[in-house]
């Protein structure tokens, strides 16, 4: 088996490998779903992410181009 360096990060909540450059744009998704999320990251270090219900809470139709 080939070792890659290439997807070093991990999402815990997905079960998926993810590029170092790529986790943050995931976790930004996970944002955007207001979902938590547990990711480890290139250094080995594990953070959770705490997304659900958050004092600054945006409404969901929060981009209105102008007309
Ligand atoms: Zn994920």
């Amino acid at each position: 088996m080939k070792v890659t360096n290439l997807k070093n990060c991990y999402c815990h909540t997905c079960k998926k490998a993810f590029h170092c450059l790529g986790i943050a744009r995931h976790r930004t998704k996970h944002k955007e779903r207001q979902e938590s999320c547990k990711t480890t990251y290139t250094n080995g270090g594990t953070s959770k992410h705490d997304y659900a219900e958050t004092d600054n809470q945006q409404p969901k139709e929060l981009i209105k181009l102008p007309q």
